[in-house]
């Protein structure tokens, strides 16, 4: 069986045409496009797509937990097809969201256990200038 029926199914959720055509596209491409750039990739190869379909897919989906939504940049929704807790970086200079693996550590999160909160997930985001755009300010 193809793996996004199955992760489809597993959430309990209709299998749809749409639904799996956008899972698979984010599963290929995880740049962490917006809705913007999901739909015009999608349109080329489904004429009839419409960006409601693709907005309410994406709703449903994350819903679902089979994606995250990132907020990192206040204009628009990106999405992430790694649903698993994980930290972004975004580059204010090329605006390309890296994903940061690894613990977050910090006295902030030890502070807040001790005060008695159970946390679950953290996700951080962290701003600044990617190693590639760095290394091109100092060539300059
Ligand atoms: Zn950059
Ligand atoms: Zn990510």
């Amino acid at each position: 069986m193809d793996r996004y029926v199955e992760l489809l199914r597993k959430k309990g959720l209709k299998v749809t045409p749409q639904r799996l055509e956008i899972l698979r596209y984010l599963d290929k491409n995880r740049i962490h496009p917006n809705i913007e750039r999901i739909y015009s990739d999608l349109k080329k190869g489904h004429p009839s797509l419409s960006k409601t379909t693709v907005y309410n897919v994406i709703d449903d989906l994350s819903r679902a937990d089979l994606l995250q939504i990132l907020t990192i940049d206040r204009f628009e929704i990106l999405c992430d097809f790694k649903a698993e807790p994980h930290h972004h970086f975004l580059c204010k200079e090329c605006h390309k969201v890296y994903d940061l693996d690894g613990d977050f550590s910090c006295h902030l999160l030890e502070k807040i256990r001790s005060e008695g909160f159970q946390v679950d997930e953290v996700h951080g985001y962290f701003k600044g200038t990617c190693r590639s755009c760095s290394k091109g300010k100092k060539e300059e």
